[in-house]
């Protein structure tokens, strides 16, 4: 059967990577989390000391890109794939707090969207690719045969993200990450280059009240539509 890509753009938190993760095996395709790749860049960034008093050094951390790999591995232990960072698996670092604090000024740089952006692409070429971020539809896959923006309220969105952290990390507050997300949010839709917006064909997934099987079957039945 011919294959499509799939395109899931949207705010910080909404699942989308569990609904393009759940996709893809549906599917038998490759999933990738583009946000992976931004925060291990910002993992980078952060090793480098390119933070100094928490303002991002831009120019030290451009002439350093050539430096920076990213790639994704199948894990067999968790059975999903990890981002590797010049080869090493970061897939836990890069979800910590400190890393989620910093990604949106990392991600704003053009120099680091465009590399990212050309790595994306490639994986998409030979289609077959359930890809979610912010900019998937808009500037990845323009042409994707579907594209999905993703919404859920605020309220769930929080509580999503708190219980995911706090497998992880006991000590997390509501607040500490309800700031985080909205202060994501405000960065990735007001960055000058390739901010964060609803593509003009894509198709508002608000999945406030629907289970990730709810979701799952609503998506599928989107794509047996486009192919
Ligand atoms: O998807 P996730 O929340 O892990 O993404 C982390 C951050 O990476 C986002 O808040 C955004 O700043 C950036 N990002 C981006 N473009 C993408 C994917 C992620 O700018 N395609």
């Amino acid at each position: 059967m011919q294959k499509i890509n799939i395109a899931i753009d949207g705010y910080s938190s909404c699942g989308k990577s569990t609904l393009a993760k759940a996709l893809a095996k549906e599917l038998n395709y490759v999933f990738i989390d583009t946000g992976a790749m931004y925060r291990a860049v910002t993992l980078f960034a952060m090793r480098s000391d390119f933070f100094a008093n928490n303002e991002l050094d831009t120019q030290s951390l451009i002439n350093s890109l050539d430096e920076v790999e990213v790639t994704f591995e199948f894990n067999q232990t968790s059975q999903k794939s990890h981002v590797l960072l010049n080869g090493e698996d970061v897939e836990d670092q890069i979800r910590s707090m400190e890393v989620s604090n910093k990604v949106s000024s990392i991600a704003s740089v053009p120099e680091v969207r465009k590399k990212l952006v050309a790595l994306q692409q490639a994986m998409g070429e030979d289609k077959g690719v359930v890809m979610d971020g912010r900019d998937i539809g808009t500037v990845v896959f323009p042409n994707a045969e579907l594209k999905l923006f993703m919404t859920a309220s605020p309220e769930v969105r929080v509580e999503r993200r708190l219980k995911e952290l706090q497998v992880k990390n006991p000590d997390i507050t509501r607040e500490e990450v309800k700031e985080n997300i909205e202060s994501r949010d405000y960065q990735d839709t007001h960055r000058a280059t390739d901010p964060l917006r609803q593509a003009d064909d894509a198709l508002v997934f608000d999945n406030s009240d629907l289970t990730p099987d709810q979701q799952l079957q609503k998506a599928m039945q989107l794509v047996q539509e486009r192919m």
